[in-house]
């Protein structure tokens, strides 16, 4: 038996530490140490890998992620409440947990990581997408993330993984699987967290590619499928007239018709019609 699993359960450790959720930093805790298990299991073989978590709260995967054999993990965690539970965790597995108190939205992790890196969340849901959107549009491709998985509410998963022609396709999913294969690994029912959230959970395995699937400069490509997307129901030479007086030219050289919405336009289709105003 390994130190991780003398540790005691964790609504003892809530307990002991006063750690009743709270609404504002998006509190749903995962007290189930089989499904802790299974989310770190979900996020790759970790043995020769570090783990950045985000919100790791009373540590149920942060468990689960060092119990998987992750070399190091580095856990930012917001709530001050937190740290003396993941302190324990932390002694029971000397030099392979480091916390971090504070707003992971101004955390570097690089200062503290070594890759190969992964990155691994049960997230808060006020800050996930917007933690979503900087690992997936960084300075430079390859990120310095091999792969991400991340609990998201079941509606925002679905939007990572969406394919062109429904409601959910938009400017996540083109982001998302433009440079990295994206997919729902697991889903969590509101009463797998205390407390229960209102929706249902759904965890997204991304493993970012070597290269973009179809050329396109990143920030052109960004701003085309932005504007696309703001005005999903108009068509998209009314929709994306900003960009110039050619733009019904542009959009059939991209293989488009311009009496088309987006959600029906392919990931290739708007990587081509990025490529149009290049250079
Ligand atoms: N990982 C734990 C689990 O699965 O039980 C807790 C998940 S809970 C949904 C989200 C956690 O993120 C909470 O512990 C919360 O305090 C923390 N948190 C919220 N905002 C944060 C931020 N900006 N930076 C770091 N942690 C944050």
């Amino acid at each position: 038996m390994s130190a991780i699993d003398t540790l005691p359960p964790l609504r003892e450790v809530i307990a002991t530490h006063g750690l009743s959720a709270r609404k504002a930093l998006g509190q749903n805790f995962l007290l189930d140490l089989n499904l802790t298990a299974k989310i770190a299991r979900a996020a790759g073989d970790l043995a020769g890998s570090d783990v950045l978590e985000i919100g790791p709260g009373p540590g149920g995967l942060t468990r689960g992620l060092l119990a998987e054999g992750a070399r190091k993990v580095l856990a930012v965690e917001k709530d001050s409440r937190c740290i003396p539970a993941l302190e324990e965790i932390a002694a029971a597995c000397p030099g392979r947990l480091q916390i971090i108190e504070g707003d992971a939205l101004e955390v570097d992790p690089l200062a503290h990581l070594t890759p190969p890196i992964r990155i691994a969340a049960n997230l808060p849901y006020n800050v996930g997408t917007e933690l979503l959107v900087r690992w997936l549009t960084p300075k430079d491709w390859p990120p310095f993330w091999e792969s991400l998985t991340l609990m998201f509410q079941r509606e925002v998963a679905e939007r990572i993984v969406a394919q062109p022609g429904g409601k959910a396709y938009g400017r996540l999913a083109v982001l998302a699987q433009w440079r990295c294969d994206a997919r729902i690994v697991m889903s969590l029912p509101p009463g797998a967290f205390s407390p229960p959230p209102k929706v249902s959970s759904a965890v997204v395995h991304l493993t970012a590619l070597p290269a973009p699937r179809y050329p396109a400069n990143p920030k052109i490509l960004q701003d085309v499928v932005a504007r696309a997307f703001n005005q999903r129901r108009k068509m998209l030479r009314a929709a994306l007239k900003g960009l110039g007086p050619d733009i019904e030219d542009r959009l059939l050289a991209a293989g488009i018709k311009p009496t088309d919405r987006a959600e029906v336009v392919s990931l290739e289709q708007f990587c081509a019609l990025a490529r149009g105003f290049e250079g």
